[in-house]
């Protein structure tokens, strides 16, 4: 479990060692991990905390193996450790752009390369579950190089489906919409305000997504009723990939969306980005 240290990572670590997995924690922020070993340990679950950057195959690969060696076995591997960073064309430098490519696709690749190995090596196949996001599937002209990190890990999933099936093994991935992490909040500048509340007056479901949603998501994709889904892409995003363009609104509630979304933007660097793919 890359990522585990915080946000949806942490949600999804806490289900699956609820479902009875023992999980290995993979973080680049050791004490992250150790608390969510911490919280999985009192909750009565089974895990270890494992420091490793995604972006190096080295000690990616050190973390599986430390894993395997402590329980005997991998049958599950989730690829979530990712950064969100925006900026435009002209804003980005060529090493910023680098770190997040290294982090969200080389990141992801590498730990499902090391992963594979061992499930392979167990014969028994196995589910890999990658974090991807509903960037995955729209874009603007500050969310770009995020977006397309996104879309390469929806990609590289369809392809490894390809080739892991032979092996046993299902690999899917998740897009989530906006989810209430330290990651989304740090994006919104604060802590879970004003941007919260036009969310969730633009979502179906009417409110912020929650890692546990995703951990559902990625429970399901682990378990006996997903033997027949791989190489997929699940959106998990409350709706609001189609409440974009909000046909049903009124011009009365277009226009307070409007200005709801005006006054968040100015404060807000990530409703600004979002604002670059919406058509109000
Ligand atoms: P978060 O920042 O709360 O947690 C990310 C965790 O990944 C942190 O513990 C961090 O230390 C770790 N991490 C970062 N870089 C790493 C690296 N190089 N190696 C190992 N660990 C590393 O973020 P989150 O919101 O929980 O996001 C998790 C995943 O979900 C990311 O891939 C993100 O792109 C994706 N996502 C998030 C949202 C959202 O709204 N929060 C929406 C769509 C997709």
């Amino acid at each position: 479990m890359t990522g585990g240290g915080s946000g949806i990572g942490r949600g999804i670590s806490a289900r699956l060692a609820r479902d009875g997995a023992a999980v290995v924690v993979v973080d680049v922020d050791p004490e992250a991990a150790a608390e969510t070993v911490g919280l999985i340990e009192a909750a009565g679950g089974q895990a270890l905390a494992a420091r490793a950057n995604v972006a190096d195959y080295d000690q990616i690969r050190a973390a599986v193996d430390l894993g395997h060696a402590s329980y005997g076995r991998l049958d599950i591997a989730v690829a979530n450790a990712g950064v969100f960073r925006t900026g435009t064309i002209r804003d980005v430098t060529p090493d910023e752009f680098r770190g997040q490519v290294d982090v969200n696709m080389t990141g992801v690749f590498l730990t499902v390369k090391a992963a594979v190995e061992r499930i392979i090596e167990s014969g028994r196949g196995g589910r890999i579950v990658c974090i991807s996001s509903e960037a995955a599937l729209t874009t603007g002209a500050r969310v770009w190089t995020y977006s397309a990190t996104k879309a390469a890990v929806k990609m590289m999933v369809r392809g490894w489906a390809q080739e892991l099936g032979q092996y046993g093994i299902n690999v899917n991935s998740i897009g989530p919409g906006l989810i209430d992490t330290p990651l989304a909040r740090f994006q919104a500048g604060r802590e879970g305000g004003d941007l919260r509340a036009v969310v969730e007056r633009r979502r179906p479901v009417g409110r912020v997504g929650t890692p546990d949603d995703i951990a559902g998501m990625v429970a399901f994709l682990c378990g006996p009723d997903a033997s027949y889904i791989t190489g997929s892409y699940f959106l998990v995003d409350g709706g609001s990939r189609d409440s974009y363009s909000a046909p049903a609104l009124s011009e009365e509630a277009r226009q307070e969306r409007r200005s709801l979304m005006a006054e968040a933007a100015e404060r807000d660097q990530m409703t600004r980005a979002l604002m670059d793919g919406l058509e109000l």
